[in-house]
């Protein structure tokens, strides 16, 4: 199956998916850090709170009370939440001593650089990274959470390897040459594998009864998938 089949029958399935919060990279890491481990509208609400009481500069940042921050942060779910408000802080200091252009001009270098200016940003890992340049419009490449990378897995585009980093990165070899031809095109495909890994192809008892991919999908036709009823 090539993967333009498959995010047509997702876009088909889910609609057109949401805007990206920001193409403001700062935003985007502050977007992140936020909340943790919360549904999206949650984090969304953190992210306004960030907003409208705050702000979403280094400077208005760094200029806020602790409490405030941690107030915020708390929106966002109960688990490191100090921890999440003192990553605010330093990721404002880092991002105030970006050179020239600041954030946005580092994300213009050669992108094994890109990735390694974000990664110095705390809880932003590598598939976090390839998502910020792809939604700041600075890379064309698939971005995959954990969910994403699990359909790419079970489609039979990718096979998983001894760690995360190591099945990531096989997995963006994998769909290198079929990566969409624009950044748009790129952040949709993210949120489309993304909300089918949530929805349907869930980590335990995947819905491969309703999904649209199964008859292409070695997973969810294998013996062991079709014998199983819808859930189980
Ligand atoms: S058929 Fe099943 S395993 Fe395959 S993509 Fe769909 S939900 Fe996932």
């Amino acid at each position: 199956m090539l993967l333009t089949a498959v995010l047509r029958s997702l876009r088909a399935l889910y609609g057109k998916p949401p805007r990206p919060i920001s193409t403001d990279p700062f935003r985007l890491i502050l977007w992140e850090q936020v909340a943790y481990l919360v549904p999206d509208t949650r984090r969304r609400a953190a992210y306004i709170a960030l907003r409208t009481r705050i702000g979403l500069t280094p400077a208005a940042i760094l200029d806020a009370p602790p409490a405030a921050l941690l107030a915020i942060t708390r929106l966002g779910g109960s688990i490191a939440a100090p921890e999440r408000a003192d990553r605010l802080r330093r990721s404002a200091e880092l991002a105030q001593k970006q050179g020239p252009g600041g954030l946005r001009a580092a994300l213009q270098l050669p992108i094994s650089e890109a990735r390694r200016v974000l990664a110095k940003f705390p809880m932003i890992g590598e598939p976090g990274a390839d998502k910020i340049l792809v939604f700041a419009k600075a890379a064309r490449l698939i971005p995959l959470d954990s969910n994403g990378l699990r359909v790419v897995q079970r489609l039979g585009f990718a096979t998983e390897a001894r760690d995360y980093r190591g099945s990531y990165r096989r997995a963006q070899a994998a769909l290198e040459s079929q990566v969409p031809k624009t950044m748009a095109a790129c952040g949709e495909a993210y949120q489309l594998l993304r909300q089918h890994g949530q929805d349907l192809c869930r980590r335990t008892a995947p819905l491969c009864s309703r999904c649209p991919l199964r008859s292409g999908c070695p997973t969810g036709s294998s013996e062991a998938f079709r014998s199983r009823p819808a859930g189980a």
